[in-house]
């Protein structure tokens, strides 16, 4: 499955700078052969048809996300949040490489004072709000389990980064029109998972449900819930982690051996997952068409 592997690792990889990764866009002749593409201009003449190259590019609109973060007016304590949101900063990094993705207008992605600890897409004003209140739950959560505020810190930009790839994919999903099966917030988390996994940050991936547990802290599960429950969040994640090089991440089963009896299957569950999402995001991927 190495040819749906690089699709979603190149974009990310590219702007994310980062080294080590040695996942390549290696897209297969046959891959493009086998993609439906009618809308594509007959050649003009018969020449055309025999190069590779001569394929004609298809005309993806040049929506993307967009990032922006507003001041804080009414809590000056989560004032603090905003540098998390600057440009050259990690989130501004992970957003420019989803520019791959063509989306049919701008989604702005607003960093802002919400009034609840939330992050959400909303498919009528076609935006992402990450709110400041959501960061301060994760920061506040991570401090009172004992970490030092600089790792409170890192754990909450790591929350975020998977926080925000999880509404990114429900964009994708919402103005695509792509369709899902089996919820679609496990869905986007298992995006969010396989972007950060691809870009080898797989602790980044981790530490989203590892976040988000900080919202539920004392509440009963939610069994009738869109969202799986955080700790299944949690689970997904790290067996698509263990799935996606069960030698290299094999001490995850000692760290969680909850996990031990779902491992062997782990390895087919990230192929799947991969293969779902790199076919579904291959009509919007810029450098595939
Ligand atoms: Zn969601």
């Amino acid at each position: 499955m190495s040819t749906t592997r690089s699709i979603l690792a190149a974009l990310v990889t590219s702007a994310l700078m980062l080294s080590g990764c040695n996942l390549k866009n290696k897209a297969k002749a046959d891959d493009k052969s086998a993609k439906p593409d009618t809308s594509a201009a007959p050649a003009s003449d018969g020449s055309a048809a025999s190069s590779a190259t001569a394929k004609p590019k298809k005309e993806l609109p040049p929506g993307k996300f967009t990032l922006m973060a507003q001041e804080v007016k009414k809590n000056p304590d989560l004032g603090k949040f905003l540098v998390y949101f600057k440009t050259g900063e990690r989130l501004d990094a992970v957003v420019k490489a989803m520019g791959e993705y063509a989306m049919p207008r701008d989604i702005p992605i607003v960093a802002r004072e919400c009034g609840v600890e939330n992050a959400f897409y909303s498919p009528q004003k076609h935006a992402i709000s990450l709110c400041y209140e959501l960061a301060d739950k994760f920061y506040k959560g991570f401090i009172s389990k004992g970490l030092s505020p600089q790792e409170a810190n890192q754990r909450t930009l790591d929350g975020l980064t998977f926080t925000m790839l999880h509404e990114m994919g429900h964009a994708l999903i919402g103005e695509n029109e792509i369709g899902v099966s089996g919820g679609e917030e496990d869905n986007v988390d298992d995006l969010a998972g396989l972007i950060l996994i691809q870009a080898k940050k797989p602790e980044w991936a981790a530490n989203g449900p590892i976040a988000l547990m900080q919202l539920d802290q004392g509440d009963k599960p939610q069994y009738f819930d869109e969202h799986s429950i955080t700790q299944q969040r949690l689970g997904n994640i790290l067996c698509m982690i263990f799935g996606s090089d069960p030698q290299g991440q094999k001490l995850i089963l000692e760290r969680v051996p909850e996990l031990r009896p779902r491992a062997p299957k782990c390895p087919k569950e990230y192929a799947q997952r991969d293969k779902f999402w790199t076919k579904a995001l291959e009509p919007f991927a810029r450098s595939r068409n």
